[in-house]
């Protein structure tokens, strides 16, 4: 038995070995399953994954696959996600279990009463959402296409902006928007990447570059104080997942900090070997995408667990707005 990768102490994950690999890889094939990984999730589960990248990134690869299954190893809205782009095909994730603050920081019935109080407002939802608040929504956002989205909309009407409360204070800041209101919610992951580890990390490695990742929300606070100054901004780099693995290949720096979730530490290093990457927080760790372990991913396998289902009808209205996200500016992605 070779072990090929072994999970670090604080993920309390169990170290694989290559009968694990070759398990997962036939149960796969017998499925007709596709495996789809998170930048974020464990380096076991993005080595065995088809394709790792980001949540919009993977949803078009699943839309776009023959396998009529897809195995999301990642959080609970982008397997939704997946299924909303791909309704006909059987999306499983392998703990349902695995949430995301983000997303659980504003419920359809709160969007519901928020836009009673606005009538007439344009809603404009980051895709860390749930099925149900992306039915309620105009149109969905990344972070990469958040301000084109809200400068599409007509000077003269409201918009409701959510749930990132660092997104849409960048946002507005941008645009200059004074009827845009903003949704007070955060991510507990990128609530730890604020000014006071930035700016120390930032002071201790003068030399390096700082990779900021737009997506995901754990890095819309870096991003924010990027905007403000609080970071010289010829040293800050606003990358997608595909963007910071292109830029990490083409880098002639020596050291870069990583203000992200510290999954894609992995992918990097993969990819530069010879640079040293570090995270601006090293605690920066979401616990949700650390729930997809290999146990579990096999187990999913094995059982057809857990299941996604979104209700058609939610579906086809959260589709709207993730189609017009797609169409407006560059949303971003790994591709
Ligand atoms: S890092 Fe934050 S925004 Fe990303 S999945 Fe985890 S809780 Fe959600």
């Amino acid at each position: 038995m070779t072990l090929t990768e072994v999970a670090t102490p604080s993920t309390g994950a169990p170290p694989v070995d290559s009968d694990w690999a070759d398990e997962v890889r036939e149960l796969a094939r017998r499925r007709d399953a596709v495996l789809l990984a998170h930048n974020y999730q464990l380096p076991a589960i993005q080595d065995i994954a088809d394709h790792t990248g980001d949540s919009l990134a993977l949803s078009r690869i699943a839309a776009e696959s023959d396998a009529s299954t897809i195995v999301f190893c990642g959080v609970h809205f982008m397997a939704e996600t997946a299924k909303i782009l791909a309704p006909d095909k059987t999306v499983l994730i392998p703990d349902a279990a695995a949430g995301c603050s983000l997303a659980d920081s504003i419920s359809a019935d709160e969007l519901r009463a928020w836009k009673a109080e606005h009538p007439g407002a344009v809603v404009v939802s980051y895709v860390n959402t749930t099925a149900a608040v992306k039915a309620e929504t105009d149109v969905c956002c990344t972070s990469s296409n958040a301000v084109e989205v809200v400068e599409s909309i007509p000077a003269d009407r409201e918009v409701l902006f959510l749930p990132d409360q660092f997104l849409g204070a960048h946002v507005r800041r941008v645009t200059g928007r004074e009827n845009m209101h903003v949704w007070a919610g955060e991510c507990h992951v990128h609530a730890g990447i604020n000014g006071s580890v930035l700016t120390a990390q930032v002071e201790a490695n003068p030399d390096a570059e700082l990779f900021v990742h737009p997506e995901c929300g754990c890095a819309t606070s870096a991003l924010y104080l990027a905007g403000t100054g609080t970071v010289p901004e010829e040293r800050v780099k606003i990358l997608s997942t595909g963007g910071m693995l292109d830029a990490a290949r083409a880098s002639s720096a020596k050291s870069v900090l990583v203000a992200t979730e510290v999954g894609m530490l992995h992918q990097l290093r993969r990819a530069a070997p010879e640079i040293d990457f570090r995270a601006v927080n090293d605690r920066a760790s979401c616990r949700f995408m650390k729930m997809i372990t290999p146990d579990k991913l096999l187990r999913s396998l094995r059982d057809g667990t857990d299941e996604v289902h979104v209700d058609p009808e939610l579906a086809a209205r959260g589709r709207a707005a993730v189609q017009r996200m797609i169409e407006i500016g560059q949303p971003g992605s790994a591709e």
